[in-house]
């Protein structure tokens, strides 16, 4: 009787785990140098239930348009791994500055951003990642608060060239490297506050950043007053996605180097709280660490994220 209420235990935790692993969507940043729309293939073979993938260029100015047979294969076979693999999220360029108040680099990046946006269209992403801007050095006498505000009015002119687009905005969290934004809850905020289209804008939370920018959410008291303030400042109906990456600079270093996840700064216990905390089920989690052509690490990651379910 004792063998069989132990194997009845036993199987209903098992059991338990396993729904679990379905409602939480662990994904990659994953390469398109296949094409597009192999993407969906290969994340359900790494064991991927989200993707995020580059549309466009990410390090030059322009791109070419996407041609008709691209974006319909694309389609179709984001159909067929539907209930496999979803949200598909792109990252933009890292050239991009909403911020800057130089006519030219503001073009530029309006420009990219409008391609950035016209393609996840096409694609039918469901989230365009994107980070918020910086303060460019050749602009000394621009403030942060005017910087916060020209993305936040660039992206409500971005909002309405796109009346119709049902594709998100996510502004990740960054490290505060340099003069970047988005290291300090106060400047998504700012943000959000003169987004006109709510419903348009939202955060990708990403784990090395945070921590290099100086939140600590290692044990469950800072993890819990460091989610309290993100509710007080930013809302979490604002928070749509994770970027799942370990940190292998110093809490507060504000220095961005993405470690495996337990191998770095931040540790396993983070991320157990964090992939148990029931407020975020559903979100997807996107692995940005190392990983070699065979995407080995990939999987090993994975791993590790759903061994922390309990
Ligand atoms: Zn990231
Ligand atoms: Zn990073």
């Amino acid at each position: 009787m004792r063998g069989l209420l132990y194997i009845l235990t036993h199987l209903i935790t098992y059991i338990k785990k396993y729904l679990r692993c379905l409602d939480v969507r662990l994904g990659s940043h994953l390469s398109v140098s296949q094409g597009k729309d192999q993407v969906f293939n290969f994340a359900k073979g790494l064991g991927c239930e989200s993707v995020q993938i580059f549309i466009r260029s990410v390090r030059s100015w322009t791109s070419k348009p996407l041609e008709k047979k691209e974006i319909e294969a694309f389609i179709s076979e984001k159909k067929k791994f539907k209930n496999d693999v979803y949200p598909t999220l792109s990252h933009n360029s890292y050239l991009i500055n909403l911020a800057t108040t130089d006519k030219d680099k503001l073009k530029k990046s309006y420009d990219a951003m409008t391609d950035e946006l016209t393609k996840a269209n096409q694609l039918k992403l469901d989230y365009v990642v994107m980070h918020p801007g910086v303060v460019p050095s050749a602009e000394k006498n621009l403030t942060i608060k005017d910087a916060l505000s020209n993305i936040a009015n660039q992206l409500n002119n971005l909002f309405s060239d796109f009346k119709n687009s049902p594709v998100m905005v996510l502004l990740e969290t960054t490290a505060g490297q340099g003069t970047g934004l988005g290291s300090k809850f106060e400047h998504l905020q700012a943000i959000i506050e003169e987004v006109s289209k709510k419903e348009k804008i939202g955060i990708c939370f990403d784990t090395s950043h945070v921590f290099a920018a100086g939140y600590n959410f290692t044990n469950k008291s800072n993890y819990d007053a460091m989610w309290n303030e993100f509710e007080d400042k930013i809302g979490m109906k604002y928070l749509h996605a994770f970027h799942l990456n370990d940190s292998e600079s110093k809490l507060g270093s504000k220095v961005d180097r993405h470690a495996h996840i337990g191998q770095g700064e931040i540790g396993l216990k983070s991320f157990e709280l964090l992939l148990n905390d029931k407020r975020f089920e559903k979100l997807p989690g996107i692995l940005e660490t190392p990983k070699s052509k065979t995407y080995e690490e990939d999987i090993m990651n994975l791993k590790t994220l759903r061994d922390l379910l309990k």
